[in-house]
């Protein structure tokens, strides 16, 4: 942690305890099974791989969701001799099912179509391996899988009957399980129970749940497999919507250091636009934080902690630094917390969210690559 401080001025610290304790807790809460943990876009800023290896050593998990073929690439890469599931979730190229295949990679099938040409591209490669293709159901999401009972039933057909393909589940994923839209909820539910149990697939393929379904909807989670992030990383998918059920730590902060102080002078002005003029002379910081790390613009005037207690952020947020106000004069390399908890005071990241327009997921994934993951 100090190295990274030192070198760096910035760090987003990362707990292993918190990320299999969220995952047991969830699990608990949800009756389930089997987690399939969702590690895309880099574990949502956590660190794919390390989460990954993190959930299979200490709590035997074997699935793993991504986005992207190079998310998948990488997961699968960190697994070569164990017997894990790199699933890639959403619309994929077909023309990649080859290279899908021969990296032991399984996806989602959202069509008949996609299907059709990812058997062109397992042909034209003429691959040993078979794909594991998990069958999308659109309930209600509108991004990808069947609608009907017919195209769900050929695509079950297909996947049966040819020896490219190896079916490894059915899906759907819900809209409304983190907001107060019941009614939507139970509508996708319903719509999916009755899509896949017509066409006699057996319940240990089903998975729905995401952490939304798996926390404030945990009666009506249908199968013993739940497929979650937010919850992993301890953060409140409903915020402003419902309350946890349980308790979830989070398994990030996001901390930085001073790197200079200095006097701003009564009528002086700083960063872009000198949208912040001093009333009276202050002690201000320069902190190496900025849009480039994720700490967006949006977050200009928001709380950072020092020393247990609140400072702003004064002015714009610019590309690599920010200015925040001190009490006094500071030494340098003094401790800053953007996301986090120190002594009484703590800034969550569904504070900063709020603060930025947006929800958490947004503000995880943002955190670049710039920024050091550490382990605490
Ligand atoms: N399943 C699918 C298809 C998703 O796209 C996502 C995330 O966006 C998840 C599961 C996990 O959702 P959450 O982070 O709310 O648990």
């Amino acid at each position: 942690k100090n190295e990274a401080l030192t070198r760096r001025g910035l760090a987003f610290l990362r707990s292993k305890e918190a990320l299999v304790q969220n995952a047991k807790k969830t699990m608990a809460q949800a009756h389930a099974k089997r987690l399939i943990a969702v590690i895309k876009a880099n574990a949502y800023g956590h660190g794919d791989v390390w989460a990954a290896k993190t959930l299979y050593e200490q709590l035997a998990v074997h699935d793993f969701a991504v986005a992207t073929v190079k998310e998948a690439l990488r997961v699968r890469a960190a697994f070569l001799k164990e017997d894990v599931q790199v699933l890639l979730l959403g619309v994929q190229p077909a023309e990649q099912a080859a290279l899908m295949a021969e990296n032991k990679i399984a996806t989602v099938a959202g069509s008949f179509d996609w299907l059709r040409r990812a058997k062109e591209s397992l042909k034209a490669e003429k691959r040993q391996q078979r794909l594991v293709v998990h069958l999308a159901v659109d309930t209600g999401m509108g991004r990808v899988g069947a609608k009907t009972e017919e195209e769900l039933a050929s695509m079950v057909d297909f996947v049966r009957q040819d020896e490219s393909f190896e079916l490894g589940g059915v899906m759907t994923h819900f809209a409304t399980a983190d907001d107060h839209n019941q009614a939507y909820y139970d509508q996708q539910l319903a719509d999916f129970i009755h899509l896949v149990t017509d066409l006699d697939i057996p319940e240990k393929y089903w998975h729905l749940a995401n952490s939304g379904s798996a926390l404030f909807h945990a009666d009506q989670v249908p199968t013993q497999t739940i497929r979650v992030g937010a919850a992993l990383y301890g953060f409140n998918p409903a915020d402003g919507e419902y309350a946890l059920p349980i308790d979830l730590e989070p398994v990030g902060r996001l901390v930085g250091r001073i790197w200079a102080v200095h006097r701003l002078l009564k009528g002086e002005s700083l960063s872009y636009g000198a949208t912040y003029t001093a009333k009276k002379d202050e002690w201000v910081a320069t902190v190496p934080i900025g849009y480039a790390d994720g700490w967006t613009r949006r977050l200009s005037g928001m709380s950072v902690l020092v020393n247990g207690q609140r400072e702003k952020v004064l002015g714009r947020v610019t590309m690599d630094q920010i200015v925040i106000s001190l009490p006094e004069a500071l030494p340098v390399n003094t401790e800053v917390t953007f996301i986090g908890q120190e002594g009484s005071e703590s800034i969550s990241i569904e504070d900063v969210a709020r603060y930025a327009g947006t929800i958490p997921h947004e503000i995880l994934t943002g955190i670049s690559d710039r920024v050091p993951r550490v382990d605490v």
